[in-house]
């Protein structure tokens, strides 16, 4: 029957027929296919590299003094110690030790957004 109607079409027409007929016709194979896994941003994996950002006290939430520094007009900021990072990171765990009090700024800082991704590719090589 396939025969049939392959006489009556062009030599393009029958080749795309047959062409359809054949794959029909074939077993199933496994497709090779390349699953594209968007590479995580999270802080889980990053070393803090916002925490090395100037930390501006703009309200109250609470930073114990210790942590609180003044900028060269005045200004209360986040203290930030030899190697860089704000005093109130813990150097082990990579994580905020004042969380709950910290500042409105970090609050703020978006994790995924463009500061977030360029705070990160800056110090690539501080992940642990
Ligand atoms: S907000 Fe971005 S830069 Fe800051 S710790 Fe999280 S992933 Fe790193
Ligand atoms: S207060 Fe916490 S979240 Fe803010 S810069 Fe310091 S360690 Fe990072």
């Amino acid at each position: 029957m396939i025969d049939c109607k392959l006489a009556e079409l062009n030599a393009r027409q029958a080749f795309t027929l047959r062409s359809a007929v054949c794959l029909t016709l074939r077993p199933m194979k496994t497709i090779a296919h390349t699953q594209i896994v968007e590479s995580a941003v999270t802080c889980s994996t990053c070393a803090a590299c916002c925490c090395q950002l100037e930390v501006m006290l703009i309200t109250d939430t609470g930073v114990p003094e210790r942590f609180i520094d003044t900028d060269d007009w005045g200004g209360e900021v986040m203290l930030r110690l030899d190697d860089g990072w704000c005093a109130a990171l813990d150097r082990d765990s990579m994580m905020c030790t004042i969380y709950e009090k910290r500042p409105l700024i970090c609050r703020e800082f978006e994790m995924g957004a463009p500061e977030c991704l360029e705070e990160r590719q800056g110090i690539t090589t501080a992940y642990r």
